[in-house]
C-alpha cells in the first residue's frame, strides 16, 4: 500500500474552533456512555413549542421502532426562520447564485419569512393540509427552500425530485406517495442549457394518473419564462398566488416525530426508496452536525454545492444551516460553466469560507487541469469537505494543496440519505486527518464492523459498517413499507443498523469507507474494496478518475476489470495499458493487478455524481443486454460507448 498522509491538526485550525480533541473525546465518551443525557441536553439547540420529557425510545429488534422527544412540540421553519428574527432578520440567509456569472441575489432572514409564509398561504388556501404529500420539482432557486420551508411550516410531507430526473422517474415518485400537489418551474437553467421542468410535470401527472393518482394543482413558478403547455383549473402561476396571499402564517404545532419529508435514494443499487424521516431529532442532528462539523461561526458564508433533489440539499443546505441562523449559499449552475473555473470565482465572488461538495466533482476538475484554480484567489476559504464517494487519496491531496493551499481542513463526510446527517467526520479543529479517511465518529454514534456471519470484529480491520444505536437523524421508515425497512437494514446482523457500506478501521480507530458491500471483488480468495483499486488508478499522473468492477474468471474467481478516464489531454494506448498495470501492482500488490482495462471517455453516473459499478458490473460480464433499472443514470449515451468498447465481447 502506498503511504497514508498524516496531517495534523494546525494550531491555525485549533484556534477559535468550537471542539478540540480533549472535547471531541469528552462529549464522544458522555454521548455514547449515556445517550439519554447527552440528547436531553443537545435537543435544547432547537426551540420547542412545549418541551420534551422523553427522549429517546429506540429499538432495532423485532418491528423496530425509532422515536426521538416524542412528546415534545416544534415547528421547524419556525426553527429556521421565525426564531432567528429578532437578532438577524437583516441578515442574509440566502445567497444565491444562478447559472449565468451575472445572476445573483440574496434574501435576508425577514424576507425569507415573508416569501414561505405566502407561499404557506397559498397551499392551505388550495386545500393542502398537515400530512398531505406535497412534491417539489425544482431548479436550484429560492422558491425550492421556500417550498419546503412552507411545508414544514403547514405540516405537509415534501418530497423533493431532483429536477434531473425523467417524466417516468418523477412520476413513479408522484404516485409512489400519492402526493396530490406539485410545486415546479416552467424550465431549470443548468450550464446554459434548459429543462423543460413543467413539460416533464404534465408527463408525470399523466403517467401517475394512469396509474391511479390524483394530482389537483401543479404551481409553477416562472424562471426561464419560456412557453409551457397550460392545464385551466390545475396550473396556478406561483407569482399570481404568492401576490395574493397574506405574508404571516402561524406555523402548525408539530409533534416530534410528525413526518418532515420523503426522499427517494438516489438509486445506485437499485429501485429507489422512500426514506422517511420525522420532524424534531432529524432537525437537532442536521443542526448540531452542520454546526460542528462545519465549525460554523456566526457570519460565516457557507457553501454545499449539492442538490436539494439530494439528501445532502436538505440537511446541509436548507435545515441544517438555516436552523443555525447561518448564510447558505445556493448555487443554480454546474462547476464546468461557463468553464473550470467557476466554483472559485464563486468563492471569491461571496467570499466563502466554508466550502462543501463531491468527489465526483473535485475528480473532474483535477482532471481540467490547475490553472482553472489559480486562476482565483480563495483567500476567504477556511474549511474545505467532501461528500458522497469514498475520496481518492489522490484527489484528498489535490484538494488539499491545490484548492486549500494546504490552508484549510478536509472534513470528509461519511454518511446516507437514511442516515439524515453526518455519522463519520472529522472536526475541523480536533481530528488529525488522513486522505480517504472518514476518521472518527460524530457524537452517539456507534459504529461497528461485522463479518458475513455478523461476528463483531474488533481492533484494526476490515468488514462490513454497521450501527448498533439510534441517534436523533435516523430515518424512522420507508415510506408506505415498513416491512421493507426491517428487511432492508436490519435483517442482516440482528440488532443492527446494517448500512451497506464494506469498510476498514486502522490501528488509530480510523474508519476508511472502502465502498458499497455488493461492490467487494474476491480475486483468489482475497476480498477487496473496490475503492482501494480506483485509488491506486487515480493516483497514476495520467488518470482522472476510474470505476473497478469484478467478472467471472475462470481461475481466480473474479477478475478484475477497470474503467479508466484520462486527464484532459492523454490518449490511450497498450502502453499506458501495461504502465497502469504496473503501477497498481506496486501501490498494491500482485493481487490487485487488473485483468482488463477499458479506457472510458465517460462512467455512467446517477445523477447525484455517483459511479453506478451495477452497470460496470454488467458491462464487464458482457450481459448488457441486462442492465436493470437505468432511470436514474444521468447520460444514457455514456453507456452505448462502453458497451461499444468492451474488452469481454464473447
Ligand atoms: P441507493 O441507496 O439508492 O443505492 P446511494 O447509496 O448512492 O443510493 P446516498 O444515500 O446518497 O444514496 O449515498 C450514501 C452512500 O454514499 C453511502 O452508503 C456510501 O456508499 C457513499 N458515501 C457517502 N459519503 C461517503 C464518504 N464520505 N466516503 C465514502 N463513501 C461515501
Ligand atoms: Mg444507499
Amino acid at each position: 500500500m502506498s503511504e497514508v498522509h498524516v496531517h495534523r491538526v494546525k494550531s491555525a485550525w485549533k484556534k477559535n474552533a468550537l471542539i478540540d480533541d480533549e472535547t471531541y473525546l469528552k462529549w464522544y465518551k458522555d454521548s455514547v456512555k449515556d445517550p439519554e443525557k447527552f440528547w436531553k441536553k443537545h435537543g435544547k439547540r432547537i426551540d420547542w413549542f412545549k418541551p420534551y420529557t422523553k427522549v429517546k425510545n429506540t429499538s432495532f429488534n423485532g418491528k423496530v421502532s425509532i422515536k426521538w422527544f416524542e412528546d415534545g412540540v416544534t415547528n421547524v421553519a419556525y426553527n429556521c426562520i421565525d426564531r432567528h428574527l429578532k437578532k438577524r432578520g437583516n441578515q442574509t440567509a440566502i445567497i444565491w447564485e444562478g447559472d449565468n456569472p451575472y445572476d445573483d441575489k440574496k434574501i435576508t432572514y425577514n424576507e425569507l419569512y415573508e416569501h414561505v409564509c405566502r407561499l404557506a398561504n397559498v397551499m392551505k388556501s388550495r386545500g393542502v393540509k398537515k400530512g398531505d404529500r406535497v412534491t417539489i420539482y425544482m431548479p436550484m432557486i429560492p422558491e425550492a427552500t421556500y417550498a419546503m420551508l412552507a411545508c414544514a411550516r403547514i405540516g405537509a410531507v415534501h418530497s423533493v425530485v431532483f429536477g434531473g430526473f425523467s417524466p417516468d422517474s418523477l412520476a413513479g415518485r408522484i404516485e409512489d406517495c400519492q402526493s396530490d400537489f406539485v410545486i415546479t418551474a416552467d424550465e431549470g437553467l443548468r450550464g446554459g442549457k434548459k429543462i423543460p421542468l413543467k413539460e416533464n410535470t404534465d408527463k408525470a401527472v399523466a403517467l401517475a394518473e394512469k396509474a391511479g393518482a390524483k394530482v389537483r394543482h401543479v404551481l409553477v413558478v416562472q424562471r426561464t419564462a419560456g412557453k409551457i403547455g397550460w392545464s385551466e383549473g390545475r396550473d396556478l402561476w406561483y407569482h399570481e398566488e404568492t401576490a395574493k396571499a397574506k405574508p404571516d402564517c402561524k406555523p402548525e404545532k408539530m409533534k416530534a416525530e410528525d413526518p418532515l419529508f420523503i426522499l427517494y435514494t438516489s438509486g445506485s443499487t437499485g429501485k429507489p426508496k422512500g426514506v422517511l424521516h420525522t420532524t424534531g431529532g432529524y432537525l437537532v442532528y442536521a443542526s448540531m452536525t452542520h454546526e460542528y462539523v462545519f465549525d460554523y461561526h456566526d457570519g460565516d458564508v457557507y457553501w454545499c454545492t449539492a442538490d436539494v433533489g439530494w439528501v445532502t440539499g436538505h440537511s446541509y443546505i436548507v435545515y441544517g444551516p438555516l436552523a443555525n441562523g447561518a448564510i447558505t449559499l445556493m448555487f443554480e449552475g454546474v462547476p464546468n460553466y461557463p468553464d473550470a473555473s467557476r466554483f472559485w470565482q464563486v468563492v471569491d465572488k461571496h467570499n466563502v469560507n466554508i466550502f462543501y461538495t463531491a468527489p465526483t466533482a473535485i475528480r473532474a476538475l483535477m482532471g481540467a487541469g490547475d490553472e482553472f484554480v489559480s486562476r482565483a484567489s480563495r483567500k476567504s476559504l477556511r474549511i474545505l469537505g467532501s461528500v458522497g464517494e469514498p475520496i481518492n487519496p489522490e484527489a484528498w491531496e489535490w484538494y488539499y494543496k491545490v484548492v486549500g493551499d494546504k490552508k484549510s481542513p478536509i472534513v470528509d463526510t461519511w454518511w446516507q440519505t437514511e442516515t439524515g446527517g453526518i455519522l463519520i467526520t472529522p472536526l475541523p479543529g480536533a481530528t488529525d486527518l488522513k486522505a480517504g479517511s472518514a476518521t472518527r465518529p460524530f457524537f452517539g454514534v456507534q459504529p461497528q464492523l461485522v463479518d458475513g456471519e455478523g461476528q463483531v470484529l474488533e481492533g484494526a480491520t476490515s468488514g462490513n459498517l454497521c450501527i448498533t444505536d439510534s441517534w436523533p437523524g435516523q430515518m424512522r421508515s420507508v415510506y408506505g413499507d415498513h416491512e421493507r425497512f426491517i428487511q432492508t437494514y436490519f435483517s442482516s446482523y440482528k440488532g443492527k443498523y446494517f448500512t451497506g457500506d464494506g469498510c476498514r478501521r486502522d490501528e488509530d480507530g480510523y474508519y476508511w469507507i472502502t465502498g458499497r458491500v455488493d461492490d467487494v471483488i474476491n480475486v483468489s480468495g482475497h476480498r477487496m474494496g473496490t475503492a482501494e483499486v480506483e485509488s491506486a488508478l487515480v493516483s497514476h499522473d495520467k488518470v482522472s478518475e476510474a470505476a473497478v468492477v469484478g467478472y467471472p474468471h475462470d481461475v481466480k474467481g473474479q477478475g478484475i476489470y477497470c474503467y479508466v478516464t484520462l486527464m484532459a489531454g492523454e490518449e490511450g494506448s497498450e502502453d499506458l495499458k501495461k504502465e497502469l498495470v504496473a503501477h497498481v501492482r506496486s501501490e498494491i500488490g500482485p493481487i490487485a493487478s487488473p485483468d482488463k482495462i477499458q479506457f472510458a471517455p465517460g462512467l455512467p453516473k446517477t445523477r447525484s455524481g455517483k459511479i453506478m459499478r451495477r452497470i460496470l458490473r454488467k458491462i464487464a460480464e458482457d450481459d448488457y443486454g441486462a442492465l436493470g433499472d437505468t432511470s436514474t443514470l444521468a447520460d444514457p449515451a455514456v453507456v452505448e460507448d462502453l458497451v461499444e468498447n468492451r474488452q469481454n465481447k464473447k
